[in-house]
């Protein structure tokens, strides 16, 4: 097994990630950063973001792992104290893996023959920051709605309790194969009218979004930011690719989520 450490910037997980390297080579264990087959990540939630998309050439053959220095996170099953049990679980690995969906995100435009594609693990938005997005809204190349307001957010089950959340979207077992539609300030008034409730769409279906102007806007994948023009359309369906955790432990889902956003369990006010 050929493993890669990659961690943040931060103290704490830059120490987490030399004491997990020292771990991995006393066990004789491969560490290879090129060409890995598990991609072990030092930091948070974050980290792991930066790493998949690092890796996102190698999906049908990475797995990944996180272990998280400041707080339990969606993608982090380790604490920094749990390292030696970790590379315990490595030793006997037995290939034992969780997959999770991803969201598929083809852009057209004007000028350009070839679509871009990227995959996204937590969502992508469109938004418009200099004045109102107006968009038109296709389900399975059907005109839905004309949308008005900040933005649009496309988000998978495992990137619901991210930006989708805040902007009141569900939160969605990753084990559903699911995309959500979320609005991001939409304006609803005699005039003008949107659904105003976070879609969840089938397998077998996909949104896209064709904005009505040319140009001021931003696309985000993730924590990739970018501005765009002459964007034709943004096609989003579910990923035949998926996302491989290395599963040497289980986190129930609500947990995490109780212990992310409540976490009553933990100050006993239950
Ligand atoms: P960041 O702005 O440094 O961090 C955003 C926060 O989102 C961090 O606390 C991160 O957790 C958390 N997070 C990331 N993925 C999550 C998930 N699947 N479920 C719950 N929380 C999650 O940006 P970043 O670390 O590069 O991450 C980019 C992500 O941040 C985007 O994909 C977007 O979902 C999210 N974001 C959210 C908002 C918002 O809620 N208003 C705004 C901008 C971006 P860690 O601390 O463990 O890293």
């Amino acid at each position: 097994m050929r493993i890669a450490i990659i961690h943040n910037h931060n103290k704490k997980s830059v120490a987490v990630a030399q004491e997990l390297r020292a771990l991995c080579l006393k066990n004789r264990l491969t560490l290879e950063e090129k060409n890995p087959d598990l991609v072990i990540t030092v930091g948070g939630d974050g980290t792991l973001l930066s790493a998949f998309h690092r890796y996102a050439h190698l999906l049908d053959q990475v797995r990944f792992v996180g272990v998280h220095t400041g707080h339990l996170g969606f993608y982090t099953d380790w604490r920094d104290f749990e390292l030696e049990e970790l590379v315990e679980s490595l030793v006997k690995d037995q290939g034992e893996s969780v997959s999770y969906p991803l969201l598929d995100v083809k852009v057209s435009y004007q000028d350009q023959v070839e679509e871009a594609h990227f995959f996204a693990l937590n969502e992508s938005t469109l938004k418009r920051i200099d004045g109102t997005m107006v968009c038109d809204v296709y389900i399975k190349d059907e005109w839905f709605e004309r949308f008005r307001g900040d933005g649009m957010c496309v988000s998978t089950p495992t990137g619901s309790t991210a930006y989708n959340k805040s902007v009141g979207g569900a939160v969605i077992h990753p084990r559903l194969e699911a995309i959500q539609l979320t609005e991001i300030a939409s304006i609803n008034n005699r005039v003008f009218r949107t659904l105003s409730s976070p879609m969840i769409v089938a397998p077998n279906e996909w949104i896209q979004l064709r904005p009505a102007s040319e140009d001021g806007f931003i696309l985000t994948i993730d924590q990739l930011t970018s501005s765009e023009k002459n964007i034709i359309a943004i096609n989003y369906r579910i990923a035949k690719e998926r996302i491989h955790f290395a599963r040497y432990r289980h986190t129930h889902f609500w947990s995490r989520v109780e212990d992310a956003f409540i976490g009553a369990k933990h100050s006993h006010e239950i």
